[in-house]
């Protein structure tokens, strides 16, 4: 089933066409005329949620699941037309686009079981004490409430589980909040065909229309315009540094200033202990050299650099990942902006004081070839530089001279996703020196495995002190991500005939 995109953006389920247009760039297949985006659809799209709202947020949970259950179900409905053009567009293997596909109709099926069970609504009752003195104290309850609209900025690394129908839209939905999404220019016509699954969806189960709009992008006033307009209380964002520090600053210096919940860079450091690297160095290095470079690197989780200490066992763990990476070939990257910035990045890398590569490639357009590079942890530890992601498949390896010395670079680390320590039982000591550090860097510390494969479930964190993240309390993956769009309302003496129906359920 071939899809062929119409170019329109969805507005308040209108199909909707403007004057402009830009072309997508799929990697491969046929490039096809988008209609590009204004600060009036937005303004257009917003209004309407804010509309939708006054349903959409008192609707019981219920009905959201089951339309978070019929938006899974159209998309499946469109699944081979899905990876189809998805991969087009984003270059990604057929394979990895399909368990894409999964994850993201998995996690709206699970926002749905999770809604419907309660506990995120994180519901308390103190009851009243009438005759307490010196003074009573009333009847109080308190619940999470939906906060109104949202805007969602798709994810050019994940086309489908992180963009329009991805974790974010499914979270904002689920708490009861619409959505306005920016679609991300990489992946205009898996942008519309997915939404044009939401658009079913919201006709079958009979939700507002403003419940979801899609604004194609192409030009950078969109996504101002979006996370300035007055209706948006909060914007979920996955991206780069650079574009996500300018939108959270736009989201601060707003007349009402909003969470902006960005999801940001990590170069997401391994410490690779004495014990572990005598023991399995080889597999170390291979299986590292196979996570840097899986889907060309360009995963937020990429563990960009290995931290170990100096010795010969060392070397040939360093070796081992040296030879499996230079067998690695060629791979497409997303855009051509993303494969240019990480020639460049690797560029600026090799150029840094002490930094000796031991894998160069020449990459041509859009295409990524491994890096590999090593530098001591002398060197390391005066150059800032060499803490900011470069994304793609470019490991460092630091090499310290001691533990205190490994511990001291463990501490000079910005916020992380995750960090991993790869140990022993004999390197149990280390490992505990290391845990407090890392445990205060990282959304997520993990030992002896990698950290690309973001389990989505109750426990996961995917976030980090900045700038992995621009708020350290909240995650993007799993069901805590709800959280972000929910806020807590006391409800003071109410009579039962005032009380949320979901407290009724606790009043008794
Ligand atoms: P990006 O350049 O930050 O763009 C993400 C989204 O934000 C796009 O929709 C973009 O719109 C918009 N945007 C960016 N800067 C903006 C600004 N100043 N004003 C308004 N809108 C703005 O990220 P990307 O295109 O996904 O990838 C580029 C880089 O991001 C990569 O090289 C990588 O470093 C990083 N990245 C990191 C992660 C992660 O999870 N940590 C994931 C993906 C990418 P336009 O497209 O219209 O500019």
């Amino acid at each position: 089933m071939t899809f062929t995109p119409h170019g329109k953006h969805l507005i308040a389920g209108a199909w909707i066409a403007s004057e402009a247009t830009f072309s997508s760039e799929p990697a491969h297949g046929p490039a096809y005329d988008f209609s590009l985006g204004t600060p009036e659809l937005v303004a257009q799209a917003c209004e309407a949620a804010e509309e939708a709202f006054w349903s959409y947020g008192y609707s019981t949970r219920a009905e959201r699941a089951a339309f978070l259950n019929a938006i899974a179900d159209e998309i499946e409905a469109r699944a081979e037309a899905i990876t189809e053009i998805g991969s087009q567009e984003s270059g990604l293997p057929e394979a990895r686009l399909k368990g894409e596909r999964g994850r993201t109709t998995g996690q709206l099926r699970m926002f749905a079981d999770h809604i419907q069970k309660g506990d995120y609504l994180d519901r308390r009752h103190d009851a009243a004490l009438p005759d307490r003195a010196p003074a009573p104290r009333p009847e109080l309850f308190t619940m999470q409430r939906p906060i109104g609209p949202v805007a969602v900025f798709g994810a050019s690394n994940f086309p489908l589980a992180f963009s329009t129908a991805g974790g974010d839209t499914a979270a904002a939905l689920a708490a009861g909040c619409p959505v306005v999404v920016k679609g991300h220019g990489a992946h205009p016509g898996t942008g519309e065909i997915i939404a044009e699954a939401i658009h079913a969806a919201v006709e079958k189960t009979g939700m507002p229309k403003g419940v979801f709009s899609l604004v194609q992008g192409g030009d950078r006033s969109v996504g101002q315009a979006l996370v300035q307009h007055p209706l948006i209380k909060a914007v979920g964002f996955t991206g780069s540094l650079g574009g996500g520090r300018a939108l959270f600053d736009l989201c601060a210096q707003r007349p009402e200033p909003i969470p902006f919940f960005g999801e940001l860079g990590s170069v997401n450091p391994m410490f690779l202990l004495p014990e572990a690297v005598s023991a399995r160095g080889e597999a170390l290095g291979q299986g590292w050299a196979g996570s840097l470079a899986m889907g060309a690197g360009q995963f937020c989780t990429n563990p960009g650099i290995a931290v170990m200490l100096e010795g010969a066992e060392g070397e040939a763990l360093v070796e081992a990942a040296r030879a499996a990476l230079s067998e690695t070939g060629a791979q497409v990257m997303l855009t051509d902006g993303i494969a240019k910035a990480y020639a460049s990045g690797a560029e600026k890398v090799a150029r840094e004081p002490g930094v000796q590569e031991l894998l160069s490639s020449v990459c041509d357009v859009r295409e990524a070839k491994p890096f590999l590079f090593r530098i001591s942890a002398d060197d390391w530890l005066g150059n800032h530089a060499l803490t900011e992601e470069v994304f793609g498949p470019l490991g460092l390896v630091v090499v310290a001279k001691d533990v205190d010395q490994m511990v001291e670079v463990a501490r000079s680390f910005a916020g992380q996703l995750t960090a991993t320590i790869h140990m022993g039982d004999g390197d149990a000591p280390l490992g505990r020196r290391l845990m407090p550090v890392l445990e205060r860097k990282a959304g997520r510390v993990l030992v002896n495995g990698f950290p690309t494969g973001v389990e989505v479930c109750d426990t996961m964190v995917h976030g980090g002190p900045y700038p992995a993240s621009t708020n350290f309390g909240a995650t993007s993956v799993g069901t805590l991500s709800i959280r972000r769009f929910l806020r807590p309302v006391c409800y003071q003496n109410l009579p039962a005939a005032l009380l949320p129906e979901d407290l009724a359920e606790i009043a008794q």
